[in-house]
């Protein structure tokens, strides 16, 4: 068995490094629309964050969010990120 590196991200909330895969991207498209691109595939520049409203609001209120993706972020837009991080369901334990 070969053994692969996992890719690695750092979460722009709690800054910890973790798998690419229990990360979320955040992606400014070519239009400067903002949003959670729950594939990852999305063209645009991103950012990666822990699937928690938690880091969500560490990374816009330390500005990595809006750093990195080079756009402010106003209270209507994360609003919206918070509810689409709602609705990701690899945020939530199944309880
Ligand atoms: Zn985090």
């Amino acid at each position: 068995m070969k053994k692969k590196k996992l890719p690695e991200r750092t979460c722009v909330g709690c800054r910890q490094v973790k798998a690419k895969k229990e990360l979320l991207r955040v992606v400014r498209d070519p239009l400067g629309v903002i949003s959670i691109d729950p594939t990852g595939k999305r063209a645009g520049r991103g950012a990666y964050i822990c699937p928690s409203p938690a880091c969500l609001e560490k990374a816009i209120a330390g500005k990595r969010l809006e750093r990195a993706l080079e756009r402010p972020i106003d209270a209507a837009l994360l609003e919206t990120l918070k509810e689409q991080l709602a609705v990701e369901p690899s945020g939530r334990d199944n309880v």
